[in-house]
């Protein structure tokens, strides 16, 4: 927004043609549009935080999965870097019980999990904890108002789509915009059910995998382990097949 001279900050309300509420997931924007709301938590909490290394991390997302819970360390700030963030999805009451740790111990624990791949680590943050949930705004879009990203629909992050969801979401809004009719105007509900469709069936389709992917690492035993990492190692030498769905879901 700041780069963008078209964009200008206002301190009061302002009435416009086109309301779009990009608020998140726990916006206030959504309440007297009359939008129904569908939440369901997962028994998780994810603890976000920044870490540094001392091996780069060479531009390289690594995820590890066990027994449901999903540690993701991703790259920050160039290939050579030595920044990552932490997502570290896990059961409620263990999430809890990781906040409390001390830096020390906490750092020590993901060590545990993670081996020698980073390095040592080190944080570099405050740790936070969210409550994860799938949820789904039943409508997106009405006369003078849109619902996009998070304040239309959240995901798992254990695909680590959320944001791409929402970036796509406003690049679309910004075509069906930049296309409509002459006599329509922005807030059109006609025009804006255009983008409704477009981005509805998307965002299910990958809420639907991730909730998926959810439920398959959450099955316990070694029947489904051993299925799911033949099935993650097919798919990391599929080739065209995780290509077409890398693209896909990077909006592209
Ligand atoms: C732990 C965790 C890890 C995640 N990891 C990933 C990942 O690896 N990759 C990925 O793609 N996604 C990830 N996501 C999801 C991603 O963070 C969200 O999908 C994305 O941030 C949604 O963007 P948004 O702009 O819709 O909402 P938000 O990021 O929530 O931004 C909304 C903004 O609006 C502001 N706001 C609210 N109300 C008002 C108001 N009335 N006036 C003005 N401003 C207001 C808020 O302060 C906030 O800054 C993760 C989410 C979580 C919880």
């Amino acid at each position: 927004m700041r780069f963008q001279p078209q964009i200008e900050t206002v301190s009061e309300p302002a009435s416009a043609a086109l309301t779009v509420v990009c608020e998140g997931r726990r916006g206030i924007g959504r309440e007297g549009l009359d939008v129904a709301w569908t939440i369901s938590p997962y028994p998780q909490d994810a603890i976000a935080a920044r870490l540094e290394s001392t091996l780069p991390h060479c531009g390289v997302a690594r995820q590890w999965f066990s027994g449901g819970d999903v540690l993701a360390l991703l790259p920050m700030g160039g290939d050579d870097g030595h920044a990552l963030a932490l997502v570290w999805s896990l059961a409620t009451e263990r999430a809890r019980q990781r906040l409390a740790l001390t830096d020390e111990a906490f750092c020590a624990e993901l060590q545990s999990l993670c081996g020698q791949q980073t390095g040592a680590l080190r944080l570099s943050s405050e740790r936070v904890g969210w409550p994860l949930a799938l949820c789904q705004a039943g409508r997106w879009v009405g006369p003078g108002w849109a619902l996009a990203g998070d304040a239309a629909h959240t995901v798992h992050p254990l695909a680590g789509q959320g944001l791409n969801l929402g970036l796509a979401d406003a690049a679309c809004l910004a075509k069906v915009l930049g296309e409509r009719e002459y006599w329509r105007t922005p807030g059109d509900e006609k025009l804006l059910r255009r983008y409704e469709r477009a981005r509805k069936a998307d965002t299910a389709a990958i809420a639907a995998v991730t909730d998926g992917l959810q439920g398959l690492f959450a099955q316990p035993g070694h029947v489904w382990q051993m299925l799911r990492n033949r099935g993650m190692n097919s798919f990391a030498r599929s080739g065209p097949i995780k290509t077409w769905l890398t693209r896909r879901a990077a909006g592209l």
